[in-house]
């Protein structure tokens, strides 16, 4: 793709947003009832489907409800019930830990800033994201999974593969008050139709404003937009 200017960059990623806001939901996959399930849910999800996920969270959480039942738990039981999301033994001690922190530094209840959350034991800034954007609706970043980094950089709105650097392109393109749902967006997107081993570009509406699908369609079909961009400019 020619050098595009980051004003450029920024027009087609607002493109990009609205044609995905008008294909998928602004909505968490992960099934949860309140931001502490969430955080839970979120963890389990490392390296796992939500779906798998989803299919744990009932057991669990019908056994542990609050922080302090899960700072109370054995890691033994918790394993047990996790085992199928995989890496279950560091999720549970995870799990463990960042209840008995939330227990005694925030009296039960999830921290609502990006510092707070962060600071407890295995979590880090996807997870943060994911919490205070979907439960309490502060815009701290962009989420990036591993669909949104794959999209994102077939989108060729990133060059990077470091989450942050990812998560810190995307910031500069969209306004904070798309953040949240960009992500969401994004995710669905990746699980229905940007596929990680075939994407399905010849029924992709984002076609004409993602470079991504050349590698993907016959150079017939591809349509024109997808070239325009400001020959001077530099890519990050
Ligand atoms: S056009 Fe193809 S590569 Fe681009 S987002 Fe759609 S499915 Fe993915």
């Amino acid at each position: 793709m020619p050098r595009e200017s980051l004003v450029a960059r920024q027009q087609r990623a607002q493109r990009i947003s609205r044609a995905l806001k008008r294909l998928h939901p602004a909505k968490c996959a992960l099934t949860h009832e309140n931001p502490f399930q969430l955080l839970v849910a979120t963890i389990l999800s490392a390296q796992c489907t939500d779906v798998r996920v989803n299919q744990v969270t009932p057991t669990l959480f019908a056994k542990y409800e609050s922080a302090k039942d899960f700072a109370d738990a054995s890691q033994a039981d918790l394993e047990e019930i996790i085992r199928s999301t995989g890496f279950f033994r560091s999720k549970a001690r995870h799990i463990i830990a960042a209840s008995r922190m939330i227990l005694e530094k925030h009296g039960g209840d999830v921290p609502r800033t990006i510092e707070e959350l962060t600071a407890l034991d295995g979590i880090g800034r996807k997870t943060a994201n994911v919490v205070l954007g979907t439960a309490f609706g502060l815009a701290s970043g962009v989420v990036v999974d591993t669909h949104v980094g794959r999209l994102a950089r077939r989108m060729q709105l990133t060059r990077n593969t470091d989450p942050a650097k990812v998560e810190s392109d995307l910031m500069e393109l969209l306004p904070r008050s798309q953040w949240i749902e960009f992500s969401h967006r994004m995710i669905w997107h990746g699980r229905a139709i940007c596929l990680a081993r075939r994407p399905r570009c010849e029924s992709c509406p984002l076609v004409p404003d993602c470079p991504g699908s050349r590698d993907h369609l016959p150079v017939r079909a591809v349509p024109p937009r997808i070239d325009v961009g400001h020959p001077k400019a530099v890519v990050p």
